[in-house]
């Protein structure tokens, strides 16, 4: 049952992801409620990233149901799941970099414009105020210095007020001062903005600040042989 005025925001049901000639990945059942952020464990290989795609909107699974927000995400057309994912998704992959040449606010420009909504440039001024970076607004990306990328990047995923902001080992890089840094951006950009964490991570650090946590299976459950 859930309860009227805390919305589920994931819902995994009995999904499975089978890469072709590879591994057979079974994912336990999940469901988080609106605001309850959540940490993805597991050791390399067990499938963390696959399960971000996959409640991402990037990977469809080969069985099973995946709900953001209300939303059956591989009940929608492509375009559509596209456009969802601008508006109710917010990524930060490492691989993910920001359109070279484009500049930081250009960058947070065609992010509002994947989501199929308006240039809004208040916006873009106050989350890039908020994240420190109004003064680079107009820098090209190789401009700025790794902290500064961090940051952009988080700017970028919480642009459009997602309801999940999704984060793939955010931390794995950092040292302690950077590592402390970044949750906090990534704890009070996800309270301000009303969005639920995911973050995939086997960093003690980040388990001291986010309690709930959803465990991948271990190896020998995976196997497929
Ligand atoms: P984690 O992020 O926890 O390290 P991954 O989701 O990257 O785990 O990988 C889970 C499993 O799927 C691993 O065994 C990995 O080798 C396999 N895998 C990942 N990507 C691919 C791919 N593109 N093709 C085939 N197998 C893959
Ligand atoms: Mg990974």
């Amino acid at each position: 049952m859930q309860d009227n005025l805390v919305k589920t925001v994931i819902r995994l049901n009995n999904v499975t992801y089978q890469y072709p000639q590879g591994e057979s990945l079974h994912f336990a059942d999940l469901e988080v409620p609106s605001g309850q952020h959540t940490l993805i464990l597991g050791d390399s290989g067990s499938g963390k990233t696959t399960l971000l795609h996959i409640l991402s909107g990037l990977l469809k699974p080969t069985t099973g149901m995946v709900d953001i927000d209300g939303q059956p995400l591989y009940e929608l057309p492509a375009r559509k799941l596209d456009e969802f994912r601008g508006q109710r998704i917010g990524l930060i992959f490492q691989e993910a970099h920001l359109v070279k040449s484009l500049t930081i606010k250009e960058n947070m420009q065609i992010a509002q414009g994947f989501a199929g909504a308006k240039v809004d440039n208040t916006r873009i001024n106050e989350v890039l105020a908020l994240l420190n970076l109004d003064h680079k607004a107009d820098s090209y990306p190789n401009k700025l210095s790794r902290g500064q990328m961090q940051r952009a990047a988080i700017a970028r995923a919480v642009i459009n007020k997602p309801a999940i902001l999704v984060a793939d080992e955010p931390t794995a890089s950092l040292d302690d001062r950077n590592t402390e840094s970044v949750l906090n951006l990534l704890l009070t950009q996800a309270d301000q903005q009303g969005a639920t964490l995911v973050i995939a991570t086997h960093d003690k650090r980040v388990k001291n600040r986010i309690t709930r946590a959803y465990e991948m299976a271990t190896r020998p459950a995976l196997s497929n042989k």
